[in-house]
């Protein structure tokens, strides 16, 4: 037998992230209904480990699936693929000089199909609900999510059903329409679209792929940590900062990393994971702040980084968990701050950042100037998307 048709999905089953209880990966679970919290798939690692050596990477097809070890999909005739993933690990010179840094680093997430990495995660929760016979799809979302799941949904021939407060970004409203999914505008906050959205699902038959309640939008997300990893030549950075909404991204990029432990592509070592969220909107850095291990709803998010417009993760603790046992720290930065980012990140490198990536350039100014990170460390960038989905709040922010 070639290599080749040796690589398989070792998923052996779902763990609760706060119990630690084990279910089944063959049924369509979304949270534990004991405890309301999310499920984490797991792997038979050692197994993994004997084809997904370091070596054997350098040959594989340059997207997410590269992991197909790691991955949840069983039959690779269910993986619902636009290209996603291997995303370019761009060094951030003439940024880092301009800062008087040494390693400065953007993973610039706004190359991806749809503009940004919801398309990592959703790949991954469309192509394991085409495996559990899942093929009516709901969602709420305030932005670049509904779009991603409409478009893996169109690829998938399946149907999709958006929930979206009726401000939500034009675009992400328009592609949604494009990828023939049915837009509902909800007269409210996403959190209002998530009831309306979780009713439709019961009413209905629908599956919700809500960040976090089903388990496989974050092994999406974590490719993005086996892709740092692995382009850093199997090292670890210093710093990662990630714009921080529901936390799918911090979460599994903080399971990668004990994942690729286990398969012995590095030690112990740890990057330093900074939240970075809006000043109108910071759940999980309030509750950093707090010393709490829950955070409470924010009321009246504003920020018009809509991705981080996230009033309450069902995932909190796990991102307060990898914040604390990384050394790392969670802090706010401004929509001002923002935009100046966004500018600067688009000036000096020519990526044109959403307002998300340009936060955690704001967050490392930040951080430079109180001296916790020091100008000689790795530090890396999540640029989380792209820019022209923006464009309608970003012109006028930068005087058009
Ligand atoms: C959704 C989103 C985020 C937040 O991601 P989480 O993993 O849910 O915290 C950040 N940036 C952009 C562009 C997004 O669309």
């Amino acid at each position: 037998m070639s290599q080749r048709t040796e690589i398989r999905s070792h998923i052996t089953h779902l763990e609760c992230s706060l119990s630690g209880e084990a279910c089944g990966h063959e049924l369509p679970h979304r949270l534990n209904p004991k405890n309301g919290k999310p499920y984490l798939a797991r792997y038979d690692l050692a197994a993994a480990a004997e084809t997904m050596t370091k070596e054997s990477m350098a040959g594989r097809e340059p997207n997410m699936w590269r992991y197909r070890e790691v991955m949840p999909v069983i039959d690779p005739a269910n993986i619902v693929t636009l290209g996603e993933g291997f995303t370019p690990l761009r060094e951030a010179n003439r940024l880092g000089k301009h800062l008087g840094m040494s390693s400065l680093l953007i993973k610039d997430e706004g190359v991806n199909p749809t503009g940004s990495f919801k398309a990592r995660g959703l790949s991954a929760a469309v192509s394991k609900a085409l495996e559990l016979k899942q093929m009516k799809l709901t969602m709420p979302s305030a932005g670049n999510a509904a779009g991603a799941m409409s478009a893996y949904a169109a690829a998938a021939g399946m149907e999709a059903h958006v929930y979206m407060p009726k401000d939500a970004p034009i675009a992400n409203q328009i592609e949604c329409v494009a990828y023939g999914a049915e837009l509902n505008l909800v007269d409210g906050f996403i959190t209002d679209a998530g009831r309306i959205s979780g009713e439709a699902a019961e009413e209905h038959g629908l599956f919700d792929v809500s960040t976090l309640k089903e388990p496989y939008r974050a092994e999406g997300k974590k490719t993005m940590g086996y892709e740092i990893v692995e382009q850093l030549g199997f090292e670890v950075p210093d710093v990662v900062i990630y714009p921080t909404g529901g936390g799918t991204g911090i979460v599994g990029i903080w399971k990668a990393l004990d994942e690729m432990e286990q398969l012995g592509w590095i030690g112990s070592e740890r990057p330093r994971m900074i939240c970075v969220q809006a000043e109108g909107c910071s759940p999980l850095v309030n509750a950093y702040n707090k010393g709490e291990e829950f955070a409470e709803p924010f009321p009246n998010p504003s920020t018009l980084a809509a991705g981080m417009r996230v009033p309450a993760a069902v995932g909190d603790f796990l991102v307060i968990r990898a914040v604390r046992e990384s050394g790392g720290t969670a802090l706010t930065v401004t929509d001002d701050q923002m935009v100046d980012s966004v500018r600067d990140m688009s000036t000096f490198e020519g990526i044109f950042p959403a307002p998300e990536g340009g936060a955690t350039l704001s967050a490392l100014q930040k951080l430079l100037d109180s001296g916790e990170i020091a100008k000689d460390e790795r530090v890396v960038l999540l640029n989380t998307g792209s820019a022209v989905k923006y464009l309608d709040v970003l012109g006028p922010a930068l005087g058009l």
